[in-house]
């Protein structure tokens, strides 16, 4: 990548300040259910992801089951905000909304549908920026580094957006997994910027058994965290249940993630 100059990437200053997504010597790990369904089912998971010790949960609100119009998952956040402490990451979708949903969440997670629209990433820049929030932008399934660095830019556009990008699996031509785990993204992105790189592995490959191994993977291969699909009854899921973590698989991934950040000198957040 010949232009690699001319790509504003370069954000190391201030990896450690405490507001950001990822920090230093840390391997963050974001858990959560897909969509948020219910408030028994947000709050049950809350509990396992509060007593793994982790910091940020995930929660889609705006799924196609959510009434748009209801807020309901929006409001579902601020009480477990409240109750557990814990910070949340939740999918923007469209520019009209932005505003409203940074009001609730810390970080704003921008899905592999919406890497290219600019609209919606020029308005998310600016709310980042205004509201001090942190933004996880996922890869396009068929976007190369290239094009996915250049979304960053139009993240960029109105401040030092704190930007975390992530590796969510690229279509290819092979079908026994949902997605293909594309963890050379991750040594590639370190080479050509100074941007904390993430993987969800549960959206990779759409099965829960073979997340834990994609998670150990990601984690030797040098990301910076991990976002995972949890559930206390992955089989009544009304969405991705079928890659979602049980708690018993939630617990062992993470206890085989440690074993692994330790290998970097990193600690589990
Ligand atoms: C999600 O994280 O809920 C999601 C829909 O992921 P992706 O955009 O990677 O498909
Ligand atoms: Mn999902």
């Amino acid at each position: 990548m010949n232009d690699k100059k001319n790509i504003k990437t370069d954000k190391s200053a201030g990896a450690d300040k405490p507001d950001k997504l990822i920090q230093k010597d840390y391997i963050t790990i974001i858990a959560g259910p897909c969509a948020i369904e219910s408030w028994e089912q947000f709050e049950t998971i809350a509990r396992v992801v509060k007593d793994c010790g982790l910091s940020y949960m995930r929660g889609g609100a705006y799924k196609p089951r959510t009434s748009p119009y209801s807020f309901q998952g929006l409001e579902y956040i601020v009480e477990i905000k409240k109750l557990y402490g814990l910070k949340m990451v939740t999918e923007v979708t469209d520019a009209e909304t932005v505003e409203e949903v940074a009001k609730y969440v810390d970080v704003l997670q921008i899905g592999t549908r919406n890497m290219s629209n600019f609209a919606l990433l020029k308005k998310v820049s600016k709310v980042a920026n205004e509201m001090n929030k942190s933004v996880i932008l996922k890869r396009g399934w068929s976007a190369t580094i290239k094009e996915w660095l250049l979304a960053v830019e139009y993240l960029s556009l109105e401040g030092d957006t704190d930007v975390v990008l992530c590796e969510r699996g690229i279509r290819t031509f092979e079908p026994s997994t949902r997605f293909t785990l594309d963890l050379s993204a991750v040594p590639v992105i370190k080479k050509l910027s100074r941007l904390p790189i993430i993987i969800d592995p549960s959206h990779a490959v759409g099965q829960s058994d073979l997340v834990i191994p994609m998670s150990r993977a990601a984690i030797a291969v040098g990301a910076d965290g991990l976002i995972v699909e949890i559930h206390t009854d992955p089989e009544k899921a009304l969405c991705d249940g079928q890659q979602a973590l049980d708690t018993r698989q939630t617990k062992e991934m993470l206890h085989q993630v440690e074993y692994m950040a330790k290998f970097f000198g990193k600690k589990i957040r």
